[in-house]
């Protein structure tokens, strides 16, 4: 961790309690175009900045990790260990998100003329969010995994997967290599590796700044406008995104602690306090993405996650674990079918375990795209995808939510996969060190 006096979790928390602050005056005092023009940039150039070492962290863990297994049937256990418990926890929060949206039912709550009102209203988002999905047959998300040409592919966030896929090939290619040839290679990644750590380490001296000027230019907009909306709304869009917040509490306080206590040696609370300054991350920048290195750092030195595994299972988690947007989607489909007026059988409901699964592997890492790959998951049940238009109004709120249990969902899993590898190191766990 970085070596200030107060911890980094608090600092980020005091950049964000003044965002906020900042905000609310701004919005009172009409800052708008102050706060876009002179504070949100700095936001801006803190997202880019954790965007620009994603693609270099990702390659460089990646393959030094792999090397370092110096077997390719450990990776195949891992791999097969993580892919199948990534599986699960997706499928257990879509189970998770049908039952509490089943029972609280806030669909049921929307006046017709409201609902028709937000569709003329937001139809044109909703028209763009249409467009960027193209109707493709059905392995192919599978063909995008493999890219044609790695430099392309490092010049697109989107194409994490991708990068991915070429530095697993890599690393279980040097490891089939005899390790006096793959040597100077070995060595040169090495260096990489730690050279890349300390830039994430400079960079996240700004933390604190960033997630300040994030919080702010959020809460103007956000004030400025869809409070309104949500407030006209507050019976039946209320009651969906209190739905969606108790199907992520759910997860965060029931699901992941069993996990925790079933498969580590590490108690809740110091998982949690080990993991607090990259759930903040994750609130101020809602990109898993974007959180990624603070999600490795904070797994390796305070919940004492082994490289070999974080650098495998975080990066993967990142694009392909999203616990929260498979919730955040299971909900959201039920909510608008309740509105209108469908009843949806058992099938169709299992239909949505599917999709839901698929779309959340699908949704890149990035703000807003779980709600951009709804629009399968509607399609797949015969939901009219225009009612989008009526959770755009919360959704950030909401996104910046499941981006924390997102990568809550990666940390648990990186911990469980290390405990049961044995790759946990006990001595960093948090609470054994001075933290608070
Ligand atoms: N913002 C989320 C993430 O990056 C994805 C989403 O649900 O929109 O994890």
């Amino acid at each position: 961790m970085i070596k200030t006096k107060i911890a980094l979790h608090w600092l980020i928390l005091i950049g964000m309690g003044a965002g906020i602050l900042f905000g609310l005056l701004a919005v009172m005092a009409g800052w708008h175009d102050f706060t876009t023009d002179w504070i949100k940039p700095w936001g801006t150039i803190f997202i880019k900045l954790l965007k620009l070492i994603a693609v270099p962290l990702i390659i460089v863990s990646l393959i030094n990790g792999i090397s370092n297994l110096n077997d390719v049937s450990k990776l195949s256990r891992i791999g097969l260990k993580t892919i199948s418990l990534y599986l699960l926890t997706t499928v257990i929060a879509i189970t998770v998100g049908l039952m509490v949206v089943n029972i609280t039912q806030p669909g049921k709550l929307l006046p017709e003329e409201k609902s028709r009102e937000f569709q003329e209203k937001y139809a044109a988002n909703v028209a763009a969010t249409d467009q960027t999905i193209t109707d493709e047959g059905p392995l192919q998300f599978i063909t995008d995994i493999v890219p044609d040409n790695i430099f392309l592919a490092m010049t697109e966030n989107t194409s994490m997967l991708q990068v991915i896929f070429f530095s697993i090939l890599f690393g279980i290619s040097m490891i089939l290599i005899p390790t006096e040839k793959t040597r100077p290679v070995k060595v040169f990644f090495e260096s990489l590796n730690e050279i890349v750590l300390q830039m994430i380490h400079l960079i996240m001296w700004i933390a604190p700044y960033g997630v300040f000027a994030l919080i702010a230019s959020i809460t103007v907009e956000v004030a400025g406008d869809q409070i309104a909306d949500t407030a006209a709304l507050f019976g039946s869009l209320g009651l969906y995104a209190l739905t969606v917040v108790i199907g992520l509490l759910l997860l965060v306080f029931v699901i992941y602690p069993l996990i925790i206590s079933l498969l580590t040696v590490i108690g809740f609370k110091q998982f949690i306090k080990g993991l607090s300054p990259a759930q903040l991350l994750a609130f101020s920048t809602s990109s898993s993405a974007a959180t990624l290195p603070m999600t490795m750092q904070c797994c390796e030195e305070n919940l004492g996650v082994k490289k070999e595994v974080s650098s495998f299972v975080l990066p993967l988690g990142a694009t392909i674990n999203m616990d929260g947007t498979s919730l955040y989607q299971a909900v959201a489909a039920v909510f608008l079918a309740q509105i209108y007026g469908m009843d949806l059988s058992l099938m169709q409901q299992l239909t949505i375990v599917l999709t839901a699964t698929l779309a959340s592997i699908g949704s890149a890492a990035v703000p807003g795209a779980g709600m951009i790959m709804l629009v399968i998951v509607l399609g797949a049940v015969g939901i009219p995808t225009e009612g989008i238009a009526l959770i755009f109004a919360v959704d950030r709120p909401l996104d910046m939510l499941r981006t924390v249990v997102n990568i809550t969902g990666d940390a648990s899993i990186a911990c469980a996969v290390a405990h049961t590898e044995n790759k946990l190191d006990e001595t960093l766990i948090i609470e054994n060190k001075e933290y608070f």
